[in-house]
């Protein structure tokens, strides 16, 4: 009788949009991971009106080539793994394949691309390809993004107040910021700069560009291992803490990752030092084999299953708690910001 069918691609697409394309910020995101994936040193992330009106991401990384830029825009396609066991050895940010034909299919986007063999420029409008034609040779990706969830109205009615949208923006690049101390990344909003990073691989350099000097000062540097873990990153001062738990970033391998458990031991390893109710700020940065970690769990990937999670836990935890036994011997340890 013919009831089942299957769905257009641009439907399917816009479907998957709806996990992987929230809000604005999860375009920044997607953007910037795609960028770093590509090897950039430079990031400039330009925005307008939180994100709603426009989000232009631009990169020196590897560019698209020609003959492969239609391929980048469908579903499912990827550079960054073949086979079942890259899926469980995933050294990227991206591996879905499915962002950028989300993006296109709930947006405008206009990419211009060059590997400096090749130069493309690239338009998609509501998941319809309207335009490709050669571009000029500029190593990198230019990608910009209007009109965001015009075809979607739902969506567009759900986002929240334009300074919450921009904060989650603002908190999306400032993770990124954080787990690749090496990348030079720029937020403009509106003309006006809200982060710049040097690219130069000091990780407390980048704590002091997002949360101040005054606070990088009160931040100090840990470290610590297990067989199967490598920790390393700032802990903030007893004296510095927050009413809220967000500025407590976890990175496994180089994305943020958002796990309870490993921020209660951020927040277990300061025992009786903070006061109810108060945060520390803290950068953990902790590597591991790819095997250890399942980033598959969920589209947007800040959600991770760990396979050893309470050994983890105890490092991050006990490695605060050594590290702060007598904060007043600290002081010397700071490097001058
Ligand atoms: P994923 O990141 O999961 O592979 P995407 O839809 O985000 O999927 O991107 C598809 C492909 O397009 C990537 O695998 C990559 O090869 C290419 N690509 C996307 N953005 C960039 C970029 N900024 N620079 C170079 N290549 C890119
Ligand atoms: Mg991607």
């Amino acid at each position: 009788m013919g009831k089942i069918h299957e769905l257009s691609s641009v439907l399917a697409d816009q479907i998957a949009a709806g996990e992987v394309v929230e809000r604005p910020a999860s375009v920044v995101k997607e953007l910037v991971e795609n960028a770093v994936d590509a090897h950039a040193t430079q990031v400039d992330i330009l925005v307008q009106e939180s994100g709603v009106q426009s989000i232009r991401v631009i990169d020196d990384g590897d560019g698209i080539d020609d003959a492969e830029v239609l391929t980048a825009f469908k579903r499912h396609a990827t550079s960054k793994i073949t086979s079942r066991e890259d899926l469980f050895r995933v050294h990227s940010l991206g591996f879905r394949g499915e962002a950028l034909p989300s993006i296109a299919s709930v947006a405008d986007v206009v990419m211009n691309t060059s590997t400096g063999t090749t130069g493309t420029s690239i338009h998609y409008r509501g998941g319809k390809l309207l335009q490709q034609s050669p571009a000029p040779l500029r190593q990198g990706t230019d990608i910009t993004v209007t009109d965001l969830f015009f075809n979607t109205p739902a969506r567009l009615k759900y986002l929240k107040s334009p300074q919450t949208e921009l904060a989650n923006i603002l908190d999306v690049v400032n993770r990124i910021a954080l787990s690749y101390p090496a990348v030079a990344f720029r937020l403009v909003h509106n003309a006006k700069e809200l982060l710049k990073t040097a690219g130069r691989g000091d990780l407390q350099q980048v704590i002091a560009g997002i949360y101040g000097v005054q606070n990088a000062r009160k931040m100090v540097a840990i470290q610590g291992a297990t067989a199967d873990f490598k920790l390393s990153g700032f802990v903030a001062l007893p004296e510095l803490t927050r009413a809220s738990r967000q500025y407590i970033t976890v990175l496994i391998n180089g994305r943020a990752i958002k796990n309870q458990q490993l921020t209660k031991a951020v927040i277990k390893g300061y025992g009786s030092k903070l006061m109810v109710g108060r945060y520390p700020i803290a950068v953990i940065a902790l590597t591991m084999d790819p095997l250890l970690v399942d980033v598959n769990v969920h589209p947007t990937k800040q959600e991770v299953r760990l396979s050893k999670e309470p050994e983890l836990a105890k490092l991050i935890s006990t490695t605060i708690t050594e590290r702060l036994v007598d904060v007043n011997l600290i002081p010397s340890a700071l490097t001058n910001l």
